[in-house]
């Protein structure tokens, strides 16, 4: 492996990871504007590009999208949030599945 091509690497992988950021920005705006199916397109996109490259989606956006279905999930519209000993449980309308996320300790 040269070294050129871990420069590559790296800076490809910090590209992916601002382009899924963009991309759930964009899904939050539309999901806002109730165009939930446009959101899940954006989610898909993002996971694309996370499978391509390897890297993973930001903690902050994991909890935006259902782990079953993978739709784009909106607090009140198609998913329901509800805190219970330390997990963050998410009710998806779509698959009537739940997404239970362990929310860590932070000092
Ligand atoms: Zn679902």
């Amino acid at each position: 492996m040269s070294y050129k091509y871990l420069k590559n690497k790296k800076l490809n992988k910090t590209i992916a990871k601002k382009r899924i950021e963009k991309l759930f920005k964009l899904a939050e705006e539309k999901a806002f504007s109730n165009k939930l199916s446009l959101a899940d397109r954006y989610v898909e996109l993002a996971r694309k590009i996370s499978m391509r490259y390897r890297v993973s989606i930001p903690r902050e956006f994991r909890r935006k999208f259902c782990k079953n279905c993978y739709r784009y999930l909106q607090p009140g519209v198609n998913a329901r949030v509800r805190l219970t000993s330390g997990k963050l449980v998410i009710y998806c309308r779509n698959c009537r599945e739940f997404t239970r996320i362990p929310i860590k300790n932070r000092r």
